[in-house]
């Protein structure tokens, strides 16, 4: 399969270096990874346009190209796929495997999210892959992660016949502990943030977001499935039109002229 990965982590992230090494050893993919050069997460789906794109390029240690830009996420998926750089069209973009989950309300924040979704946009379906640990300061370990992906892609007929988006994320136990697969969909994650005031050693008042996240572990979402032990999948739209709303108002309104 041709394959591009990506990620909100940087180049140099050790979910994305992790992914890349797995899927490398098969020999079964021509792969290439273009990333963002330095951490970029939480930048969602910023696109920068009043500063260039620099891009450092490195071989990869087991073939194939390299790409490191000075941009964001969905830079990253535009320049791949509607730039000349890399000489052909990917069959699946993944984009990953990010250090934290994307559960519930983070895939409106996520820059791997976003890179998915703008591939998605884009025509070329993807995978959006996040490692659910939860503290920052546990020790981080993909490889389980990577194993399921690889796996999927050289045996799973539906998830890689889906022409869409998928959101992944992976519980943080050794794959021998997970419990399967399961379909879910997106739960309620909103963040509660807090600011701490604090001064600058020159005098300046500046604030600190900080906060937390209520976990929403209603039946059959993301959150539940990745709290019982499950890879939690999830198919995303890039159509956010509510419906059922928009057919009210349709019933209710006096259309214009
Ligand atoms: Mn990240």
């Amino acid at each position: 399969m041709r394959i591009l990965l990506t990620n909100d982590d940087g180049f140099q992230a050790p979910g994305l270096q992790t992914l890349y090494r797995v899927l490398a050893e098969t020999n079964c993919h021509q792969i290439c990874i273009v990333a963002p050069e330095r951490q970029q997460s939480a930048t969602g789906r910023a696109v920068t346009l009043h500063k260039p794109l620099f891009l450092a390029r490195h071989e990869l240690p087991c073939g194939g190209q390299g790409f490191a830009v000075a941009g964001t996420p969905t830079d990253c998926i535009k320049l791949a796929l509607q730039g000349d750089i890399l000489g052909f069209r990917p069959e699946l973009v993944l984009s990953g495997i990010n250090a934290g989950p994307n559960l519930g309300s983070d895939v409106f924040y996520s820059g791997t999210v976003a890179a998915a979704m703008e591939s998605m946009l884009l025509g070329v379906k993807a995978f959006a892959l996040s490692l659910a640990v939860k503290s920052f300061t546990e020790g981080m370990n993909f490889e389980s992660a990577a194993a399921f992906v690889r796996d999927v892609l050289l045996e799973d007929e539906v998830l890689t016949s889906f022409e869409g988006l998928l959101n992944i994320n992976f519980p943080h136990h050794p794959r021998e502990a997970w419990q399967g697969y399961c379909l879910a969909r997106l739960g309620r994650r909103a963040f509660l943030n807090r600011f701490e005031t604090r001064k600058s050693p020159f005098g300046r008042e500046y604030y600190w977001v900080y906060g937390s996240q209520p976990e929403d572990e209603a039946e059959g979402t993301d959150q539940e499935a990745i709290a019982r032990g499950f890879v939690s999948i999830t198919p995303l739209l890039g159509d956010l039109t509510d419906y059922a709303e928009l057919e009210k108002l349709v019933e209710r309104g006096e259309p214009w002229g």
